[in-house]
């Protein structure tokens, strides 16, 4: 017998994500999950569209990862990574560094993707300090970013999305350009890159990196953009010796049709954020890499270490799932997968170009986004996924599926049809 999900202490007690505690909006009870479906305690069963936020790439319940998770539980679930180690962390970042951009060669293992983040703005700073640049503390992004939720990562979000006013007297001051719009699939405009040049000759004193999502903008905004912005934007920075960080939390791990949004650049970026998709969307994990030179600039810093530590760094039942999700990656034929969802979702989504509350539909890799005229209610629009059996998330006007790689065409199918059904009727 399973025990009743006692709803009413959630909502009175426990916050979900960016939510308040006077007008809780409904959280929907969840029995299991196996496969692409999540299982109401109700019994009904959703097609799960957002891969638990892009990380359950191999769907849920996957026997391989259950049976790593286990095998490591009767070994050691943790210890400390501070004068220990342990083969978990040690296989996971071997492959990290055979499968990322070559020469990121120096992993450090983190417990969340903002972590990850704060880490790499770390990393860059007394990367600069090292090299004797002391006033360069501050970062160059583009706007419609998303970094994460904690106070630096934050401050190189999209200044309106992440409500920057709220915080202005704390968060550190960073500098926006503006996002590309060349689109991947067209001709690439120069022009874009002019105000990084002019930024970049007026205040490279006081500049550590360049922070941006490659390719791919996920929560600030769900934006597709031309990888030559990346690879021109990185010889610009490597001109006033500023370093390129590419957060690849959400691109990382095959969702682009690239194994890493970079490889559509081809750069290898001086330090690479990943995260989400790393142990498959079983636990929590992200890693910072960066190269050689950067690791050997940081231990000229004052410091001469990297200043940060976590409690749970290195976990190792997190690192066997991570072990795991890379190998089903090694092994399985993702590339192929993300072809066949991109194909379905340009097929199935097209219907939707028509409807008069649609701006545009836009697919990148196994990524599917409809921008939507106006921002949806997203308690109201759940109800109606979920009277076609679909679990999606939608966010201000944007509608967005990612499905796990291992969704079949009929499930796809079910996917996009009850999507169309749904904003149909809007
Ligand atoms: C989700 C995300 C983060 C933050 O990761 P958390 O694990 O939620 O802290 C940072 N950057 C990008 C690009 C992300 O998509």
């Amino acid at each position: 017998m399973n025990k009743l999900i006692d709803v009413k202490f959630d909502e009175q007690h426990i916050w979900h994500p960016y939510t308040s505690m006077k007008t809780p909006l409904p959280s929907y009870p969840v029995q299991s999950a196996d496969g692409v479906r999540i299982k109401l305690e109700s019994g009904q069963e959703l097609i799960d569209g957002m891969s638990s936020w892009w990380s359950v790439i191999h769907g849920y319940n996957h026997p391989v990862i259950n049976q790593a998770i286990t095998d490591q539980l009767s070994k050691m679930s943790h210890v400390m990574f501070g004068g220990l180690t342990h083969n978990p962390a040690i296989e996971l970042c071997k492959k990290l560094v055979e499968i990322t951009p070559v020469g990121l060669e120096k992993v450090f293992l983190a417990d969340s993707g903002s972590v990850s983040v704060e880490v790499a703005l770390k990393m860059a700073i007394q990367c600069q300090l090292g090299r004797g640049y002391t006033s360069r503390n501050k970062f160059v992004t583009i706007k419609h970013g998303y970094h994460g939720d904690t106070f630096g990562a934050m401050a190189v979000c999209d200044p309106v999305n992440s409500m920057h006013s709220l915080y202005s007297d704390i968060l550190p001051k960073n500098y926006f350009i503006e996002a590309p719009k060349s689109k991947p699939d067209q001709d690439f405009d120069h022009k874009e890159l002019d105000e990084l040049k002019m930024l970049l000759q007026q205040d490279s004193d006081n500049i550590a990196a360049l922070i941006l999502e490659p390719v791919v903008q996920g929560a600030g905004g769900m934006r597709f953009y031309h990888p030559e912005f990346i690879s021109a934007a990185k010889s610009i920075c490597e001109q006033y010796k500023i370093l390129l960080i590419a957060d690849e939390i959400a691109t990382g791990f095959g969702r682009t049709g690239k194994m890493f949004a970079c490889e559509h650049a081809q750069i290898t970026p001086d330090i690479m954020c990943l995260g989400k998709a790393i142990t498959g969307g079983y636990m929590t994990l992200a890693a910072t890499l960066c190269t050689e030179q950067v690791a050997l600039d940081i231990s000229q810093c004052d410091a001469g270490v990297l200043m940060h530590g976590p409690t749970f760094m290195a976990n190792p039942l997190a690192c066997a799932a991570a072990n795991a999700s890379l190998d089903l990656l090694r092994t399985g034929d993702w590339f192929e997968q993300v072809k066949h969802i991109e194909a379905g979702l340009k097929q199935g989504l097209q219907p939707c170009e028509e409807l008069d509350c649609v701006t545009e539909v836009r697919v990148f890799g196994a990524i599917g986004v409809i921008e939507m005229k106006q921002v949806v209610n997203v308690a109201e629009i759940q109800k109606q996924f979920i009277q076609h059996d679909l679990w999606i998330r939608p966010f201000g006007k944007l509608v967005y599926v990612m499905p796990q790689y291992i969704i079949s065409t009929q499930d796809l199918a079910l996917l996009t049809s009850g999507i169309v059904k749904t904003l149909s009727a809007m």
